[in-house]
C-alpha cells in the first residue's frame, strides 16, 4: 500500500520526526483547509507522539497541513503502515 502520485496526504506537521505512521484512509476524508479551500485526504501521516496524544487513534490526530504525493517521492518504506 503506497500513496500514489498526485494523492492528498494530511499530516500532524512533524515531517522531520522520526517514527512516522501511515494509515490509509478508506473511505478518503474530505477537510477544510484555514482558507477555505476544501481537500479529500486519501492519507495519513502523523508521528509516533502525536499518535499517543490522540489515544493511538489516527482519526483523533490533530491535521496541521496536507500535501500531494509526489510520484517521485520514495517509496514509503517503515514498517509501522496501518
Ligand atoms: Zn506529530
Amino acid at each position: 500500500m503506497q500513496p500514489k502520485d498526485g494523492d492528498v496526504v494530511v499530516h500532524c506537521g512533524h515531517i522531520d520526526a522520526g517514527l512516522k505512521h501511515l494509515y490509509e484512509l478508506t473511505p478518503p476524508r474530505p477537510f477544510t483547509r484555514p482558507d477555505h479551500t476544501k481537500g479529500l485526504a486519501k492519507f495519513l501521516i502523523t508521528c509516533d507522539a502525536c499518535l499517543a496524544t490522540a489515544s493511538q487513534n489516527p482519526l483523533r490526530v490533530l491535521i496541521r497541513g496536507d500535501a500531494t504525493w509526489d510520484g517521485d517521492a520514495p517509496l514509503w518504506e517503515d514498517p509501522t503502515v496501518h
